[in-house]
C-alpha cells in the first residue's frame, strides 16, 4: 500500500495567499466593477534590460541552428556564468572563490528548500520570525521538526525579530545546527549591519553550525554600513552558504535563475572538509539537470558591465516605488519600517488592529491588497507588508486610495 510522506502531512495548510485570494474574490463578487490595486505580491512587473534580453534572443537563435545548437550544459551551471559570478564576488565583495564553490540553479526558492536535504534529519534548525515561509516549510517537509502546535512547529528554534530591536534576530541561546537568515529581510525589510551579522558567524563557528544566508535582495542595499554578502565578514567561508537570485534585480521571476555559494571550507561535525560542497554537488547533479541555457545566457549578460547598469536602473525603479509608498504612509501617521535598501515596507497597523483586520479595512475602504504580517510568523502580527513591485502609476493610485481611506 502506498503511504504518503508524513512530514508533508505535518505542513499546516498554506494559509496566507489562498486566504488573501478568498477574501479578495469574495469582496470583488460583492462589489462588481470596482478595481482592486495590489501592493501584496513580491512579483516583478517591469521589462528586462535590453542587453540582457538581446543575449537571450541570441541564445534562442543559436539553438535554432543545427551548427550552434547545444543540449544539456555543465551540471553545476555554465562555466562562463560561474566565471562571471566569481568575478562579481571579487569585484563587489573583495572575495576570491574558485568556480567549484558556485552552483547555478533555477532560483533561490528551490535552493533554500533543497539545501535542507543534505543535512541530518536530526538537525536543530533556527529560523527568523517573521521570515519568508519557505525556510519553515522546507524544514518541516524534510523531517527536521515536530508537529504544528497551532502557532508554530515543535522542534524549530524561532529567532524573534522584534520592533524594539530593529527587526533583526539575535543568535539562539541554545545550540542549533542550521540557521536561516535573510537580509534584506522579506517581509520586514530589515538589513544586517556587519556587527549584528558577525554575532551569528561567531555563534556558528563556536557551535559548528551552518548559516544559510538568503541574499535575494542584496542589490537593493544602497546605504553604507550594511552587509551585501555574508562573505564580506571574517569567518563566513567556514560556516555560511549564500543563496542569491536574478529574480528581483534583473526581473527574472518568470525567466528563472539563481545560484548558491557552497565553500569547501565549511566545517561540519565529525566530517572532513569539503563534505557539504561534495554532497550539494551530488544532490544537484543527481536530481537537477541545470537551469535553462537561455536563462543562463541572460544571467551572463546581467553580470557584465552593461547588464549591471540595467539591473541597477530596474532596482532604482522599485526603490523609488518603495520610497513613494513609505513617505506617503508616514505622512498619514503610519509607522513604517523597511522601504529603503529593500523593496518591502513593513507598516504597523494603526489603533492596535490585527494584521487581518487592517487587511480587511484596506480592502473595503481603499480597495488595496496588502499582505498580513501574521502570515510570516507570530511576530508579524500587528503589521502588514506592502510591496513596491508594480507599475509606478498603479503604485501611486494605490497609495492615494490608502490615504483617502485613512483620512475619511
Ligand atoms: N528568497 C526570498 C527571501 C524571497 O522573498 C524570494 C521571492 O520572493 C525568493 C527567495 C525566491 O527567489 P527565486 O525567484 O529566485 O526563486
Amino acid at each position: 500500500m502506498a503511504r504518503v510522506n508524513e512530514n508533508f502531512l505535518k505542513l499546516a495548510s498554506g494559509y496566507l495567499f489562498p486566504e488573501i485570494n478568498r477574501r479578495k474574490n469574495e469582496w470583488a463578487k460583492n462589489n462588481p466593477g470596482i478595481s482592486i490595486y495590489s501592493l501584496g505580491i513580491g512579483n516583478t512587473t517591469e521589462e528586462l534590460g535590453p542587453s540582457i534580453a538581446s543575449a537571450m534572443i541570441e541564445k534562442v537563435n543559436k539553438l535554432s541552428n543545427r551548427n550552434t545548437y547545444t543540449g544539456y550544459g555543465d551540471e553545476q551551471g555554465d562555466a562562463e556564468l560561474r566565471r562571471e559570478l566569481a568575478s562579481f564576488y571579487e569585484k563587489e565583495y573583495g572575495v576570491s572563490f574558485p568556480l567549484d564553490y558556485f552552483f547555478v540553479s533555477d532560483g533561490a526558492k528551490s535552493d533554500a528548500a533543497n539545501i535542507s536535504e543534505i543535512f541530518s534529519q536530526s538537525s536543530v534548525v533556527a529560523i527568523t520570525d517573521p521570515a519568508y515561509p519557505v525556510y519553515v516549510d522546507s524544514t518541516v517537509a524534510s523531517g527536521k521538526s515536530g508537529n504544528f502546535n497551532g502557532n508554530s512547529y515543535d522542534g524549530i528554534v524561532y529567532m524573534d525579530a522584534r520592533e524594539d530591536d530593529g527587526f533583526l534576530p539575535r543568535p539562539p541561546k541554545v545550540k542549533v545546527d542550521l540557521i536561516y537568515l535573510c537580509s534584506p529581510n522579506n517581509p520586514t525589510g530589515a538589513v544586517f549591519t556587519a556587527e549584528r551579522l558577525q554575532e551569528f558567524i561567531d555563534y556558528a563557528i563556536e557551535n559548528k553550525a551552518i548559516i544559510i544566508f538568503d541574499a535575494a535582495y542584496s542589490d537593493y542595499i544602497r546605504d553604507e554600513g550594511f552587509v551585501r554578502s555574508i562573505y564580506q565578514l571574517d569567518g563566513a567561508e567556514k560556516c555560511a552558504i549564500e543563496i542569491n537570485s536574478f529574480s528581483k534585480n534583473a526581473g527574472f521571476t518568470g525567466v528563472r535563475l539563481g545560484w548558491s555559494v557552497v565553500p569547501k571550507t565549511l566545517v561540519c561535525e565529525n566530517e572532513e572538509e569539503g563534505v557539504v560542497n561534495r554532497l550539494w554537488n551530488r544532490r544537484q547533479t543527481t536530481f537537477f539537470n541545470g537551469a535553462s541555457n537561455i536563462s543562463q545566457a541572460g544571467g551572463i549578460a546581467a553580470l557584465k558591465q552593461e547588464g549591471r547598469r540595467e539591473c541597477r536602473r530596474l532596482v532604482d525603479y522599485y526603490l523609488e516605488n518603495a520610497r513613494i509608498i513609505k513617505t506617503n504612509l508616514e505622512d498619514i501617521g503610519l509607522k513604517c519600517y523597511g522601504g529603503a535598501n529593500s523593496p518591502y515596507i513593513w507598516a504597523k497597523c494603526p489603533n492596535g488592529l490585527s494584521s487581518w483586520d487592517f487587511f480587511d479595512f484596506l480592502l473595503a475602504k481603499a480597495h488595496v491588497i496588502v499582505t498580513p504580517g501574521s502570515g510570516f510568523g507570530k511576530n508579524g502580527e500587528g503589521f502588514v507588508r506592502l510591496s513596491s513591485y508594480g507599475h509606478r502609476e498603479d503604485i501611486i493610485q494605490a497609495v492615494n486610495a490608502i490615504k483617502g481611506a485613512m483620512n475619511e
